[in-house]
């Protein structure tokens, strides 16, 4: 093997890159190396071996960063699969698996050599050559500093050239180091001690004295900070005591465990209940081999309802995997989550579970993903990103609440969603995947009814007062309030509602839908929306045009004074915030203690810890959310869930936005009457004929199932067509449309002529949050089977970006 395919870190790189091995050179796949790009040196990771060039002419690898492999095989095509099915950069797709911190730059030093000067030198030459005299080496960025950027660079060419000066590359200094302390130990033997302790007496040296007694009494070394807290003794006592042979001090790594402030109980498993048990004897013969099936890793759908102890199904299968000598990744939707899901985790498996994601320090995610490749841990919690630790045996997949958006990395390359990626992993490692909902994704659901996926069943609620029915939802319609001559964001009966509870001592959660506020137009009188005679989305609102734009076929009306259906002047723009929501509540409930949850308020780590434990004591009556708090909180003293207004998400010009709606209202419904007592829903809209309401309403997963793989059956939509999201972005506007209608006739005219008919493109259309950071966005879809393999044949330009399945198109 004497070349290298290597994925390198430089942006946009869709493929790998041939290159050399130099003699000499060990080189092994998933090792990290350096390698000439363009102008630069740059690291690269490799990605295969193989005895035939790729191309024509290969430059050398220039040197190793890392002696050993980086990654394992299974990683390894874990990530050439990522990098093929969602067209990211090869070193995108590995960058994922990366111990925290990795990404190091090289610094060029230079060396003198033992050569003779032969031909006469400048005085530049002399100049660099006299900075260098009596260094081991030195390094670009200080001889850039000492004498000027582009000077420094040219005579140390021209040096080079002579062989007066060598280059090496080395790494700038790593930005985390792993944790030590100094602890002291006793290494004398018992007699030399007794000795010592009388001659010190006799020296009246107590101090030395007090301190090798109390030593003496210890069994393990104790870190010279307790030592400072249990005994007052000075570094000097402890010199001494060093310089007599007596005791020795030494640094040793420490683990920073991000868990460390948490305390858990133990608690054995509870018996289990007749329908948990029913699904977990399903799910274990799988899992001990008994009923395996082809090729295909299986994967379980567990659809329970709210409350019906899916938890307890995967603390049960985590323990028969761990039984079987592997080990499992738990994923959550939130980081705010995590210590719900820790805790559990902690008390039925206490000091082996391990925790990673980006609200750690780097510190402690650096620690934990040592602690995870050493083999200490059974369990990995985290988000989407817990998937690519280093956890070698793996045997179990938990994606809870998969029904949620944030599995799929949606903000940056690579654009993959955790449940495919977490499929084709177990598919590698010889695992099983458990997918848990109250709401299945659409496209999971579909999957489960067509046999690919086992579906597995709880049906009822379990509370401390056994099983228990779902909350009873009632729908207001927010038409009749405003016909009632009631303008607050409060209907009456959810008023009433709220000052009951809160005269029981119980707690409110309320609900706001942030998504897509703002953006469409709507009668106040009549609930009329604008909407696309087209494609009956929602018509988006652009405060630069001040028109109402369709975002799926550019459709687009003037702004009307007037509402068409009623012609009253009441048409108003959408947009509440919780800030609102909580003026109100003060306003109708001065005495009501409130807690607002959003990303706004949460900046600090563990402040979403603080604010559910605050919320959990009763230390408020009322929390106001968004998105947040449909999220599998288990809140049990919680009796009445309020949906300020739940056609929110509805009217977002999305295919999916029926799909989402229900499944938010379902989860914000789910948090009610999970403890001692019964729960209530409300659900404010002005849509209350809406399938997705009503069927929330009676909890009716199958009964809004079937009317939603309908109407994606009908209009080719995912599951049943495959979708790409092309995005450009630009600051300027004109460029910014100009492009993607460019680049829209470039992929019509490829279709042609290749005579491709299994995909359509729609669009170019602006995206919803169309100027996002001084950036205006356009976009295009394509959609159907050929989708992928145009994509494969035809290189996008610059600037663009690929989203393959993306969960939201607006
Ligand atoms: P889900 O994850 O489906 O929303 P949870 O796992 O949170 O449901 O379970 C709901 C409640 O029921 C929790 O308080 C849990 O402790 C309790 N629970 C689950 N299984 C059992 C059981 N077999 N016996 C007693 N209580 C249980
Ligand atoms: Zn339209």
């Amino acid at each position: 093997m004497n070349y290298a395919e290597v994925a390198v870190n430089s942006p946009g790189s869709r493929s790998t890159f041939c290159y050399a091995i130099p003699p000499g050179l060990n080189i092994s796949a998933g090792q990290a190396v350096w390698v000439p790009f363009g102008s630069r040196v740059i690291q690269g990771i490799v990605f295969r071996l193989s005895s035939e060039p790729s191309v024509e002419e290969t430059k050398e690898i220039a040197g190793i960063v890392s002696d050993f492999p980086l990654f394992s095989p299974i990683q390894i095509q874990l990530a050439q699969w990522i990098s093929e099915h969602y067209f990211a950069p090869p070193f995108d797709a590995l960058a994922l698996m990366l111990p925290p911190g990795f990404e190091r730059r090289a610094i060029t030093c230079f060396q003198l050599t033992d050569s003779q000067v032969d031909l006469p030198l400048t005085p530049e030459h002399r100049q660099i050559l006299h900075i260098m005299r009596g260094k081991k080496k030195i390094s670009l960025p200080e001889l850039e500093e000492a004498i000027g950027k582009r000077k420094a660079r040219q005579i140390t060419d021209q040096l080079l050239d002579r062989q007066l000066i060598t280059k090496t590359l080395e790494l700038e200094k790593a930005k985390i180091k792993p944790k030590t302390l100094s602890y002291i130990k006793i290494i004398a033997d018992r007699e030399e001690i007794e000795v010592a302790k009388a001659r010190l007496d006799k020296s009246r040296a107590y101090k030395q004295a007090e301190l090798l007694e109390f030593l003496t009494g210890q069994t393990q070394p104790i870190s010279i900070s307790e030592l400072r807290k249990r005994l007052n003794c000075s570094p000097a006592t402890i010199k001494a005591l060093e310089s007599r042979h007596l005791v020795s001090v030494e640094r040793l790594r420490v683990r920073r465990d991000p868990l460390s402030h948490l305390s858990f109980t133990t608690s054995p498993p509870p018996v289990l209940t007749s329908s948990q048990q029913a699904a977990w004897e399903l799910i274990q013969d799988v899992i001990v081999g008994e009923a395996k099936q082809s090729s295909s890793p299986p994967v379980f759908l567990l659809f329970g309802v709210t409350g019906s102890g899916k938890t307890e199904i995967y603390l049960q299968a985590l323990a028969q995997v761990i039984a079987a000598g592997k080990r499992g990744i738990c994923l959550i939707p939130e980081i705010a989550l995590t210590q719900q899901t820790v805790e559990r985790f902690a008390n039925r498996f206490p000091g082996r579970v391990a925790v990673l994601h980006s609200g750690l320090s780097l510190g402690e995610q650096f620690d934990e993903w040592q602690w995870i490749m050493e083999g200490n841990c059974d369990v990995v919690i985290g988000p989407r990103s817990a998937l690519f630790a280093p956890l070698s045996s793996l045997g179990l997949i938990i994606i809870d609440e998969e029904h949620e958006w944030t599995y799929k990395q949606e903000d940056k390359s690579p654009r993959y969603h955790a449940r495919d990626v977490a499929i084709r992993l177990a598919q590698l490692s010889d695992a099983v995947v458990i997918l848990g909902s109250a709401t299945p994704d659409i496209g999971s659901f579909h999957k489960a009814q067509q046999g690919e996926y086992y579906l597995v069943e709880l049906k009822e609620r379990i509370t401390p007062r056994g099983y228990s029915p779902l909350p009873e939802v009632s729908i207001v319609d927010l038409r009749e309030e405003l016909k009632a001559g009631n303008t607050s964001l409060f209907s009456r009966s959810l008023l009433a509602a709220m000052k009951e509870t809160l005269a029981q001592g119980e707690q409110i959660v309320l609900f706001l839908n942030r998504r897509g506020t703002a953006t469409f137009v709507r009668c106040r009188s009549c609930g009329f929306v604008f909407r696309c005679p087209r494609c009956s989305i929602a018509l988006t609102y652009h405060s630069v045009e001040k028109r109402l734009i369709c975002h799926r076929c550019r459709y687009s009306i003037p702004v009307f004074q007037s509402c068409p259906r009623c012609s009253r002047r009441n048409l108003r723009l959408l947009g509440i915030g919780t800030q609102r929501v909580e003026e109100e509540i003060r306003h109708f409930f001065p005495e009501a203690r409130l807690l607002r949850w959003d990303r706004d308020v949460i900046t600090r780590k563990y402040a979403h810890e603080e604010l559910l434990k605050n919320f959990r004591d009763h230390k408020a009556d009322v929390l106001i959310g968004t998105q947040m708090i449909a999220k599998g909180l288990d809140l049990p003293q919680v009796t009445l869930a309020g949906i300020i207004s739940a056609d929110t998400g509805l009217n977002f010009p999305d295919f999916r936005s029926s799909e989402r709606t229900f499944q938010l209202l379902c989860q914000v419904a789910g948090r009610a009457g999970r403890g001692v007592k019964a729960g209530k829903v409300i659900i404010q809209t002005y849509s209350p004929d809406n399938y997705a309401i009503e069927a929330a309403a009676r909890h009716d997963y199958l009964g809004f199932y079937y009317k939603e793989i309908d109407y994606r059956r009908r209009y080719n939509y995912p599951p049943f067509s495959q979708l790409v999201r092309l995005v450009y972005s630009h600051t300027n506007e004109e460029l910014c449309r100009r492009e993607a209608e460019r680049v829209y006739r470039l992929i019509l005219d490829g279709r042609a002529r290749e005579g491709m008919v299994d995909f359509n493109i729609i669009g170019p259309v602006p995206t919803f949050a169309f100027r996002a950071r001084g950036r205006y966005r356009w976009q295009l879809f394509l959609r159907g089977p050929g989708s992928t393999r145009m994509l494969s044949q035809f290189t996008l330009p610059w600037g663009w970006t690929i989203d393959v399945d993306p969960v939201g198109i607006v």
